[in-house]
């Protein structure tokens, strides 16, 4: 067995050769010139000079040794659906993808924006565009039309594929409207859209632009598309997540750093082998299904398992019959779905067979100890919490049990991973801090292979808002706080930025606030993020409104609260939704007219906002005071 520390330590002290080694995991078709091109920090270049291809290594090169053994399960409880591809079959389903956007015009390089709900096709066509060396830009099929539209403004794709519909918890949610809007709203929308048709819409919206994929399928049936042979550095894909401002940030990886990174993460943190069967709930739109139910198990030669539905459809014992039934080696979800499972009956998941289950893995928010707790015993197998984000790719803390099984300590996620320098450093100083002090998650350059490579477009964007956060040191700030203990051992605690997470959904304030904002009414408007037992976190809005007497009854503001609540639906997606509205007259502000919003959270969570000495009026917080109590006037 290998000891963590001295693991740890190599990757730090000697990054070349750690990483060097790892690359051996991957085909390279032209090896690399250098493991790590440190030129230009604080950017990374990793493999420089390689050559190779995502798509080649989860697919192709398994042909030889497992195209007989499923690379996809596809379970859907919505549409009843189940479909299962050998390595042989997806192979084939990826070359008609690919030949099919081929004919559409997508080149290497070019941006195709997947706006789809959880089928197989999503999964085809991001491996369609890795073979092409295209870069995707998967977006999450719950966000709304607007932001749909920011996200192909700043990617200005080639080509959009979509669906006719999604469902979830058996509702159909119509995807034609929602991608016509988006298509009107654009600068740049792409001159066609690719619709997989589900026939689940009961109608279709039809327009010039829509192109169907089945026929083109069935025209590109024996279709064999070579991969594209990329440089290690060429971009892979660019995933959207939020951030300070409303403006989502395009999250760029890499090629060859990302399937070294991920390769690896299988064997050191997942204890993932070659045959194993993964099952990952998680949605393809979040970085979580990207790593690991797309790339990650594929490139290891695993079955990854995808699910499209609810935990409790059509009942709560369904994900343990998945287990039972697939015979599912390893899982991987959030917090939020365990809480909401740990609601239903107890038999559910004592009667499934879960013999094949060896690891439950949790990422995404702050697992709390009941949770744990409750979800060691009932399975009887190691739960993993692992802390990472959007930007790193893969986890950052962890217990490595392929590395050694070290103690769990409840309440956080474990130890720094291999390949990150991790220091916890104060807020004002910059300095690391001390034993049990409190301070921002920082990483030192060179970020590990498969973290971000920077800001879609933005270069400079990537450096102010991630290099330069943290006083008088150029390293990476995850904008999260932490505390380490002496042995390692770091607890999260909470964002330093106006970021929140609901249900393992990462949300910008300032975005919900944005959508708010458009509605007529709307004067001002804060968000702040409150503790919630199911979600982790939850959206309360304070909104002061033009016309104070708009919500002077309770009725009138029943009402507007709904009106406002489905503003947000509209421009972000119902996603942001606030779980509460609340009408303020004022807000609290500094004197400078900044918004006091760990005051305001503070006070909606029933805790002392502290000394503020720089109030502007003080008599805001009383009102935010009286707008959480139950017999407040909201
Ligand atoms: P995302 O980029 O959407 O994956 O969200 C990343 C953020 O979620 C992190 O910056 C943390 O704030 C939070 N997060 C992720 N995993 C964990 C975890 N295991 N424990 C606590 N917080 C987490």
């Amino acid at each position: 067995m290998r000891r963590y520390r001295e693991f740890h330590r190599e990757s730090i002290d000697r990054p070349e050769d750690f990483w060097r080694r790892e690359a051996a995991r991957i085909h390279w078709q032209t090896p690399f010139t250098e493991v790590l091109d440190r030129s230009n920090p604080p950017f990374a270049r990793w493999f420089a000079g390689g050559r190779t291809n995502l798509c080649f290594n989860a697919v192709d090169r398994h042909l030889d040794t497992r195209a007989q053994q499923n690379a996809l399960v596809y379970v859907s409880t919505e549409t009843g659906i189940e479909r299962r591809y050998t390595y042989a079959d997806l192979h084939a389903e990826v070359n008609r993808m690919a030949a099919v956007m081929r004919s559409l015009g997508v080149q290497r390089g070019d941006r195709v924006l997947i706006y789809l709900p959880m089928i197989p096709e999503a999964v085809f066509a991001v491996l369609a565009c890795a073979r092409l060396g295209a870069i995707h830009s998967v977006v999450f099929g719950g966000f709304a039309a607007p932001s749909l539209a920011a996200r192909i403004d700043d990617a200005k794709p080639t080509l959009l594929v979509s669906a006719d519909a999604g469902a979830r918890g058996g509702k159909v949610i119509d995807y034609t409207p929602l991608v016509d809007e988006a298509m009107a709203r654009a600068e740049h929308a792409p001159p066609r859209v690719l619709l997989i048709d589900r026939q689940l819409a009961p109608e279709r919206l039809n327009a010039p632009y829509l192109i169907d994929y089945e026929p083109l399928r069935e025209q590109h049936y024996n279709a064999h598309v070579p991969c594209e042979w990329l440089e290690s550095n060429e971009p892979s894909y660019v995933l959207y997540t939020s951030g300070t401002t409303g403006k989502p940030k395009g999250v760029q990886r890499d090629v060859g750093g990302y399937a070294v990174a991920l390769a690896a993460s299988m064997e050191y943190i997942f204890e993932g082998r070659a045959g194993d069967t993964m099952f990952t709930a998680s949605d393809i739109g979040w970085v979580v299904g990207h790593s690991y139910i797309i790339y990650a198990p594929l490139l290891a030669g695993m079955t990854t398992v995808m699910y499209e539905g609810t935990p409790v459809r059509p009942d709560g014992g369904i994900w343990w019959r998945l287990v039972e039934q697939h015979r599912i080696n390893l899982m991987f979800t959030a917090p939020t779905a365990i809480r909401v499972l740990k609601k239903q009956d107890p038999a559910l998941l004592r009667s499934a067979d879960l013999s094949s289950l060896r690891t439950l893995f949790l990422a995404g928010e702050p697992l709390d100890e009941p949770t744990a707790v409750w979800i060691s015993d009932a399975l009887g197998k190691p739960v993993v919490d692992n802390y990472w984000q959007t930007e790193t790719g893969w986890p950052m803390l962890a217990i490595q049990r392929g590395v050694e099984a070290l103690p769990q300590k409840v309440g956080s996620p474990g130890v720094p991973c291999y390949g990150y320098d991790l220091v916890l450093r104060n807020e004002h100083t910059g300095e690391p801090c001390a034993q049990g002090e409190k301070g921002v998650i920082t990483l030192s350059y060179p970020l590990p292979p498969g973290c971000m490579q920077t800001v879609w477009g933005d270069d400079a964007r990537f450096v102010k808002t991630y290099w330069e956060s943290v006083p008088g040191q150029q390293v990476y700030s995850t904008f999260d706080w932490g505390v380490q203990d002496e042995n390692g051992y770091v607890t999260i605690l909470g964002r330093t930025d106006d970021v929140i997470n609901v249900a393992g959904h990462r949300l910008g304030t300032r975005e919900i606030e944005e959508a708010i904002s458009s509605h007529a009414a709307v004067a001002e408007v804060a968000v702040v993020g409150v503790n919630d037992t199911v979600k982790g976190q939850a959206a309360l809005a304070f909104v002061v409104l033009r016309d104070a007497g708009a919500a002077a009854d309770p009725a009138a503001a029943d009402k507007l609260a709904a009106a406002l609540a489905a503003t947000v639906d509209r421009q972000l997606g119902a996603i942001g939704r606030p779980a509460r509205v609340h009408f303020v007259s004022m807000l609290p502000k500094t004197r400078s007219g900044k918004l006091l919003r760990r005051a305001i959270a503070a006070l909606a969570e029933g805790r002392d906002p502290g000394d503020l000495p720089t109030i502007e009026d003080a008599a805001a917080l009383q009102q935010i005071r009286e707008a959480v109590e139950p017999t407040g006037k909201a």
